[in-house]
């Protein structure tokens, strides 16, 4: 097949642990490639943010990424960039000219509009084109743990259940999600669940690891966002090395360098580090490339992701296929992913005392941690695989172009849609 992948703010070829830099450009990245390897051609659709970048860059055997003007060719949050999204319709509607997609799957609800923007202005010349989507995040779960804080723009409220509708397929990635979106009125026959899925000859459990300061240490791995709750880590951490545990803590993430003064995020973990007395035992590594994590993995005893939400989370995944057991939040994905008891130890968010007992009873327990750790690395073998994600997301695919043919996919679309267009917004309304 000819796969069109459309992610507006997460390119394969980013830079992960920025703000905006994490999981979505992994999963489109690994799934494309994936893909490419089951024989199918992918290009991914990406906006243009360096006025170097060539219009197309060879990514891997199969995949290409196309660099489509859409706004300003520099950074942009992803929180302003609707207006540009008419621009990024059009100018994968016009590679479509050549390329001839048999199928198209965005990622993010703001590529999802672009999705089926392009592909209503592809039906009206041409046979339907069907839209398979992968939300990555919902408006609607982000609200209520960010309130005010959430920066998304107003529109998300409508458009993003309206892609949910609107598109011939959803590939949820994890059962929460499902839950979630049947709550936004999406029919529950058009979503498959499929998890994210994990690179198992990068991130295995032998190979060198990185050298230790102290008996113990525990791992946080992810883009330096409050809402991953790096802050409470630090808290339980330092509540452990004031009862006299022997532990360090490094954090993985965010700014740069790690002496990045300008990261806030980073700043205000810092700050945190130092008023808990325990800063001596908190290293802020900042960003680090892909190739440098397994190695940080492995030289840890437990690797701690107790976000307050998270649609999926890649991060644990790695880090069980790097066989270390994960204390996790009880939230999104990780509920699904992370078995307690099995391959590591569930925890409630925000709960500083609740994370420092289960750390301190995992620590105090070599034989459970090797237990949990090796259960994850074959929950990792038998699930978790871009191999096996890839054949699962194929057979998405083919269903729903089957369907789609049968149908006639305007034609199904309209059906299944009140007649308010809302998805395919015109620039004047979006540029508002
Ligand atoms: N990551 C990285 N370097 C960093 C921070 C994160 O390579 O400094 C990667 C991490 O290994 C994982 C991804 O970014 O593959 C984060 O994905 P996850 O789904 O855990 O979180 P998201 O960013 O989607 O919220």
């Amino acid at each position: 097949m000819r796969i069109a992948m459309i992610s507006e703010h997460a390119s394969p070829l980013a830079t992960l642990g920025g703000v905006d830099a994490g999981g979505q450009n992994v999963h489109v990245a690994a799934l494309s490639t994936a893909l490419a390897r089951r024989g199918h051609q992918v290009r991914v659709y990406t906006r243009r943010d360096d006025p170097d970048l060539p219009p197309r860059v060879g990514f891997a055997d199969g995949v290409d990424v196309v660099h489509l003007d859409a706004g300003p060719p520099a950074p942009v949050s992803k929180d302003l960039l609707l207006p540009f999204i008419p621009d990024l319709a059009a100018g994968a509607r016009a590679d479509w000219e050549r390329f001839r997609p048999d199928l198209v799957h965005s990622h993010f609800w703001m590529s999802g509009v672009a999705a089926l923007t392009a592909a209503d202005d592809w039906a009206v010349a041409n046979a339907p084109m069907p839209v398979v989507h992968t939300f990555h995040a919902l408006g609607v779960v982000k609200r209520r743990h960010q309130g005010a804080l959430d920066t998304s723009p107003p529109e998300r409220e409508w458009l993003e259940p309206d892609v949910g509708r609107r598109a011939d397929g959803i590939v949820a990635t994890c059962s929460d999600e499902a839950f979630e979106l049947r709550n936004l009125g999406v029919d529950r026959r058009s979503i498959t669940v499929i998890p994210c899925g994990v690179d198992l000859d990068h991130f295995t459990p032998d190979g060198p690891a990185d050298p230790r300061r102290a008996r113990y240490r525990v791992l946080s791995v992810g883009r330096l966002v409050p809402r991953k709750g790096v802050g409470t880590v630090i808290e339980a951490v330092a509540a452990l090395a004031q009862q006299g545990v022997d532990l360090e803590l490094i954090v993985v993430g965010g700014g740069a360098e790690a002496d990045d003064r300008t990261d806030p995020e980073l700043e205000r973990l810092r700050g945190i580090a130092e008023r808990s007395g325990a800063a001596a035992r908190i290293e802020l590594r900042g960003r680090l490339p892909q190739a440098e994590l397994p190695t940080l993995y492995r030289s840890a005893d437990l690797v701690l992701c107790t976000p307050w939400y998270e649609p999926f989370g890649i991060v644990p995944l790695e880090a069980m296929a790097c066989g270390v057991p994960v204390v996790a939040s009880s939230v999104g994905g990780l509920i699904d992913s992370v078995v307690d008891g099995r391959t590591g130890r569930h925890v409630p968010p925000r709960d500083v005392e609740a994370i420092a007992s289960v750390v301190q009873s995992l620590l105090d327990d070599e034989t459970e941690r090797d237990r949990l750790g090796a259960n994850g690395r074959r929950r990792m073998l038998s699930r978790y695989s871009w191999d096996r994600v890839a054949a699962d997301t194929e057979r998405c695919y083919r269903s729903v172009v089957a369907r789609v043919r049968g149908a006639g996919a305007g034609v199904a679309r309209a059906a299944a849609e009140p007649d308010d267009g809302a998805t395919t917004i015109r620039r004047s309304e979006a540029r508002r």
